[in-house]
């Protein structure tokens, strides 16, 4: 018999005054279901998103549909968006897994938007079970980045889907088997990026007794590194039950659950059968069909809702003069993502040094923060 030992824990980080993100540690009607949400908007709008998606979460019945859950809490947040001026715009990451068992077997259903995370411990191997729904994932994906170049890159925090952004909302499923021993970490951004996942597995394997003291440890760790986001950590030890531990509280068993209706589900990694085909249609169609998923991707990034959270802006140096562009400071199979939108007559060695860094790493702003900045350059 197999049972959850979890642990959850949030922090508004170090620089911070809210915590937007969000989290459920198995108090829900469903007492197998974890969920993170990171909230986005200003004044307390990322909190009341990421409170929306979680609430929903926990009303969720076992056997209820992630995706219908999630389109619930997509109609709300929008509703509330729309209530109230304050809130217009907000939306929200999500990240949620339940446990059951199919056939007899335990599984892991997970589901997710954005770019909170889930990753999967077996051994000592840490692997991510989610992709992140965000811009610079879409670039490593379309071969434009590395994946150290996304871990550092100052744009990784643009997200490509949320909770909130549009009318209905695409929800990644996946259904993975577990077993005694295994080890699922939901996470937000700010443990992400501000702790490489070579450091997440080594606290994880460090700390196998229990998951509460690596679900500590990685929110230090993100600490230490700055803490410059709201950090949340959900750490589930899928465990056999011995006699002894039969007392014990505050463990879950797994019911079963219900096999998912057809056709629904897509799983986030493609399956070793889907990666043979697609290997086998390339070799056939060749640069034709790599021409046209080119141009699908770049359709795709040019679609304006497509990047959650409007426009935004980055300051550039052209010919030794600072200017000002709206968009995204990338160009894709040859079609610049951005246009020129003012220009300074400032030269960069005339801007102060602070102002320097962000320039040169084109750094992406909103329209009340690029006017705030170059209202500061003028003086
Ligand atoms: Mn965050």
């Amino acid at each position: 018999m197999f049972f959850l030992e979890p642990f959850g824990i949030t922090d508004a980080g170090r620089v911070r005054q809210n915590n937007e993100d969000a989290l459920l540690v198995g108090e829900g009607k469903d007492e197998t279901l974890f969920a993170v949400a990171d909230g986005i908007g200003g004044f307390e709008a990322g909190e009341v998103a990421s409170s929306i998606a979680i609430e929903v979460l926990r009303r969720m019945e076992p056997g209820d549909s992630f995706e219908e859950a999630l389109e619930e809490a997509n109609r709300r947040i929008r509703a509330a968006a729309r209530g109230d001026e304050r809130f217009a715009g907000m939306g929200t990451t999500v990240v949620a897994v339940r446990f059951g068992q199919r056939d007899g077997r335990p599984v892991a259903e997970v589901a997710h938007v954005g770019d909170s995370r889930a990753y999967l411990m077996r051994g000592s191997s840490l692997r991510p079970v989610t992709e992140d729904h965000s811009l610079v994932a879409e670039l490593v994906r379309s071969g434009d980045l590395s994946r150290a170049e996304a871990a550092e890159h100052p744009q990784r925090n643009l997200i490509t889907r949320a909770l909130g952004a549009e009318e209905t909302v695409n929800v990644d499923t996946a259904v993975l088997p577990v077993e005694a021993g295994d080890r699922v970490v939901l996470c937000s951004d700010g443990l992400s990026d501000m702790v490489p996942e070579k450091r997440i597995s080594e606290i994880l394997d460090r700390h196998r007794e229990d998951p509460e003291t690596p679900a500590r440890r990685l929110l230090q760790a993100a600490l230490e590194a700055g803490g410059t986001d709201n950090v949340t950590v959900v750490v589930v030890d899928v465990r056999e039950r011995r006699e002894e531990e039969r007392e014990r509280g505050g463990t879950r068993e797994m019911p079963p659950v219900a096999p998912p209706p057809a056709g629904r589900r897509r799983s986030p990694r493609p399956s070793a059968r889907d990666k043979r085909r697609s290997s086998l249609s390339s070799r056939l169609l060749g640069r034709l069909l790599r021409g046209v998923i080119g141009l699908v991707a770049v359709a795709v990034l040019l679609t304006p809702a497509y990047l959650w959270g409007s426009s935004r802006y980055f300051l550039d140096v052209e010919g030794g003069e600072v200017v000002v562009h709206r968009g995204l400071p990338y160009e894709v199979g040859g079609v610049q993502l951005n246009e020129e939108w003012r220009r300074t007559g400032l030269r960069l060695s005339e801007v102060r040094r602070p102002y320097r860094e962000p320039i040169t790493e084109r750094r992406l702003y909103t329209r009340d923060e690029v006017e705030r900045v170059l209202r500061d350059l003028e003086r």
